[in-house]
């Protein structure tokens, strides 16, 4: 069996090591237009903040590749004869294929704009991205970022690892106001300003303004001001990179279409990761998943139905965490940025604004918890999913909250604190808080 894989990010890396697993005997050929080899895209950022080179990103060393027997093509495939089973790459190649994967990944939308075509503005997805803002951003003094999701917070916090100062136009009255709700985003918020990063709430961008050489030197917001600027970087969010799919007449949404066993509308071409959009999501689950561990959990289940074990796609319970500016964020299950009927949340917040918890739960009797939220103190994955899957009413959950905790210190510091909030905001579902034995020889 040859298996050609388009795209060498987490999606088509993982689908192409667990095809070599299960099928030892196998030619799998990855083509990547971007690289080389693959690297970790969600820590482009710190290659920018000088943390890391890009060497450090690469996730297995160049020779792997090799002893695995996986053929690497740094080609961009350019067309797709489904019909023949061929892919045509811009080298001059043609591929044959008895299995195809598109694992093609995202593009940055980019808004439309008048002027976003000028010299400096851009967004930030892939390498070519990360070199062009090196060069546009050497010697600047400040750079406005477009958009209040994750991309524009770690866009902000790269400008101000240099010295740059990010204005943040968000469209929305808080930060990232689609996911968190109005206190996380608060915190977030303090970040923001310890930082000295000034947002603009309840701002859009108007028009980006040029000078006579095509650079930017300012944007135009809706509220009508004029910011002086000499880089713009947009982060209003991605869209899935659906050109191949097209070009061979691949049935298409906002994504690639698949069923359940990631199979696209052609006989033996399957589409997994960011570009991927579920016909029938399960309920609850989104339709288009772009995230890292979705692509990697997409790319191995691909790889069994590829060789001959049909498995159907299930995510499991939601995940995702990120980092604005020195606040870790995570949150597990239905974490609703609002009001939602038939749910209700407990949040605590520490004094200092710096942590923050909020756990949901079912409001009918046993209050089963549904998902939770944590910035500034961790929480163990393994231990919140079982809550959630095994339906643990909230009080249990409570008791034993410093089961999930991975800081040695917070819990114990903290939990009676947690537990007398939670006390005074459901009296009718008292917590007795459980002495944990050895909590410290756990997480110590
Ligand atoms: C800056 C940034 C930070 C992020 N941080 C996080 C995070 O903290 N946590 C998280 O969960 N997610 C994060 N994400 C999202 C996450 O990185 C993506 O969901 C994930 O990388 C998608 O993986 P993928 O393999 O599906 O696609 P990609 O990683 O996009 O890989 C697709 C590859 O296919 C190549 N390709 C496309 N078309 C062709 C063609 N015709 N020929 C050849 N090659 C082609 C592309 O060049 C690309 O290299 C972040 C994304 C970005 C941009």
């Amino acid at each position: 069996m040859h298996l050609v894989i388009i795209g060498n990010g987490i999606t088509g890396v993982s689908c192409a090591l667990a095809v070599r697993r299960l099928r030892p005997g196998a030619r799998i050929t990855l083509v990547s237009a971007e690289s080389a080899h693959h690297y970790s895209r969600t820590a482009l950022m710190y290659v920018y903040m000088g943390h890391m080179r890009l060497s450090d990103i690469k996730p297995y060393e160049d020779w792997f590749w090799d002893e695995n027997r996986l053929g690497l093509v740094y080609a961009t495939a350019t067309a797709l004869n489904t019909a023949e089973q061929l892919v045509v790459l811009n080298n001059g190649t043609t591929l044959r294929y008895d299995a195809l994967l598109l694992a093609t990944g995202s593009e940055s939308k980019l808004g439309g704009w008048p002027g976003q075509h000028l010299a400096g503005v851009q967004g930030l997805y892939g390498l070519p991205d990360l070199e062009a803002m090196a060069r546009d951003t050497h010697g600047i003094s400040r750079g406005v970022v477009v958009g209040g999701g994750l991309i524009g917070v770690e866009l902000a916090e790269m400008l101000h690892s240099r010295g740059i100062e990010p204005v943040v136009l968000v469209r929305e009255a808080r930060y990232w106001a689609s996911v968190l709700p109005p206190e996380e985003a608060h915190l977030v918020d303090r970040q923001f300003q310890e930082n000295r990063v000034p947002v603009r709430y309840h701002t859009e961008l108007r028009e980006v303004l040029g000078d006579a050489q095509g650079r930017v030197r300012a944007v135009l917001t809706t509220a009508g001001e004029e910011i002086a600027c000499q880089w713009v970087g947009l982060a209003i969010g991605v869209t899935p990179n659906l050109s191949l799919a097209r070009m061979g007449g691949i049935d298409t949404d906002r994504g690639i279409l698949v069923d359940e066993l990631l199979r696209t509308s052609a006989a033996q071409v399957y589409a997994a990761g960011d570009c991927a959009q579920h016909r029938q999501p399960a309920a609850g689950e989104v339709p288009i998943e772009q995230l890292w561990y979705t692509g990697r959990l997409q790319g191995e289940t691909v790889a069994h139905t590829i060789c001959g074990q049909p498995t159907r796609y299930r995510r499991g319970i939601w995940f995702n965490s990120a980092k604005f500016f020195n606040l870790e964020y995570q949150t597990y299950g239905r974490a609703p940025a609002g009001p939602v009927a038939g749910m209700d949340h407990f949040y605590w917040e520490h004094p200092s604004g710096r942590a923050a918890l909020r756990v949901y739960f079912q409001a009918a009797p046993p209050h089963a918890v549904a998902g939770f939220n944590a910035l500034g103190l961790r929480l163990r994955q393994d231990v919140c999913q079982q809550w959630i899957r095994n339906h643990t009413p909230v009080a249990a959950v409570m008791a034993e909250l410093g089961a999930a905790n991975f800081d040695p210190e917070f819990f114990p510091q903290h939990e009676q604190a947690l537990v007398a909030a939670f006390n005074r905001q459901f009296p009718q579902q008292p917590v007795v808080l459980k002495r944990r034995k050895g909590l410290r020889a756990l997480f110590g």
